[in-house]
């Protein structure tokens, strides 16, 4: 049997999360401006009509790493910024490209797909913002509902009353939502709630899972998981970013390298953070911490890779097709132990 063609068909969001984890891998501006596709700054994911072969490819990459979810990548394919590089005629457009895409790879291998909405950078606390970030969610939410998405993600909301309008739309479409909120240095939303009385006020307002996504690393992201968790009743969501962020430096933006003070803003977002990157262990242990809390939707945000999700998917017991080319060092020329390497390899091993 092909990679990726061994998935019986596709059950709801709900009855998977009803039978265990769901892992959705995020992430997908990061590596397309890593790989040249996209530009860092405004951050725009035009890849999805100029390449759309390499959308449908990083996408299969994913679930062949073991992500349950194809994730339409029309984050901040929004009319704020399309108007900022001047091609918000494109918007439609590229959002129907993006969920056609999704579609396709989710079909072809037994996942969910999912639509998405996000921040919109425009919400401002006021009446006229309010209608403003409505519209937008509106109109991209009913392209992802025509394009017949299993669930809709609203991700990356630092206000809590923006996310809130989001559920707001989603739930218009009767589709299950994920509402995932980011939190920045401060452990609050921009209103300042805390981030489990602002994922209660989305539960109760009707959101099948909430959680985090973004911004903060494994390690300060899990501290605020754990009073989610003790707070809502329903899924809970963690996809923290692949950075080594700590108590003094809690978010990937607030990461500082002495060496590259004279980049934007003084800091190595977003184009510098490589020394930062956790390794695939490291996410394996954030996997298993937040699934022994009581965390079943699980991904990895912003500079995830496929071998991330594929750490992921081993912590959690599974084996996805990507599995068959684990690590085994055993057969490494030089550090393995394999009976049919050669000896003296193993005494150059001592000066590497
Ligand atoms: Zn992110």
């Amino acid at each position: 049997m092909a990679d990726n063609m061994a998935v019986p068909p596709a059950s709801g969001l709900l009855e998977r999360l009803e039978a265990g984890p769901v892992i959705c891998a995020e992430g997908y501006l990061f590596e397309f401006e890593r790989r040249g596709y996209l530009q860092a700054g405004a951050f725009v994911p035009e890849v999805v009509l100029e390449h759309p072969e390499l959308v449908e490819q990083l996408h299969r990459e994913f679930v062949h790493a073991g992500s349950d979810v194809v994730e339409a990548f029309t984050y901040y394919a929004h009319r704020e910024k399309l108007r900022l590089i001047g091609k918000e005629h494109l918007l439609q457009e590229m959002n129907l490209q993006a969920l056609a895409i999704a579609t396709t790879v989710a079909r072809d291998t037994g996942t969910l797909v999912a639509g998405n909405v996000c921040n919109t950078n425009v919400f401002a606390a006021d009446e006229a913002s309010r209608a403003a970030v409505r519209a937008m969610f509106e109109e991209q939410i009913g392209w992802a509902a025509e394009a017949k998405v299993d669930f809709i993600i609203g991700e990356t909301f630092s206000w809590g009353e923006e996310a809130l309008i989001a559920l707001d739309a989603i739930k218009q479409t009767g589709l299950p939502a994920v509402i995932t909120l980011a939190i920045h240095q401060q452990p609050e939303t921009r209103e300042g709630w805390s981030p489990e009385e602002a994922c209660l006020r989305l539960e109760e307002a009707g959101a099948d899972v909430v959680g985090l996504n973004c911004i903060r690393g494994p390690e300060t992201l899990l501290p605020l998981l754990t009073r989610i968790r003790e707070t809502v009743k329903g899924h809970v969501a963690a996809l923290p970013v692949p950075y080594r962020t700590h108590d003094e430096q809690p978010s990937f933006q607030s990461l500082r390298d002495p060496a590259y003070s004279d980049l934007p803003g003084g800091r190595p977002f977003p184009t510098a953070l490589d020394p930062f990157v956790c390794n695939r262990y490291e996410i394996a242990d954030f996997t298993r911490d937040a699934y022994e809390l009581g965390i079943s939707y699980l991904g990895v945000c912003c500079g995830a890779g496929p071998h991330h999700i594929r750490s992921m998917a081993e912590a959690l017991g599974r084996t996805p097709p990507a599995s068959r080319f684990t690590a085994d060092m055993s057969k490494h020329a030089f550090l393995g132990v394999d009976s049919s390497l050669k000896a003296h390899n193993r005494e150059y091993a001592k000066e590497l």
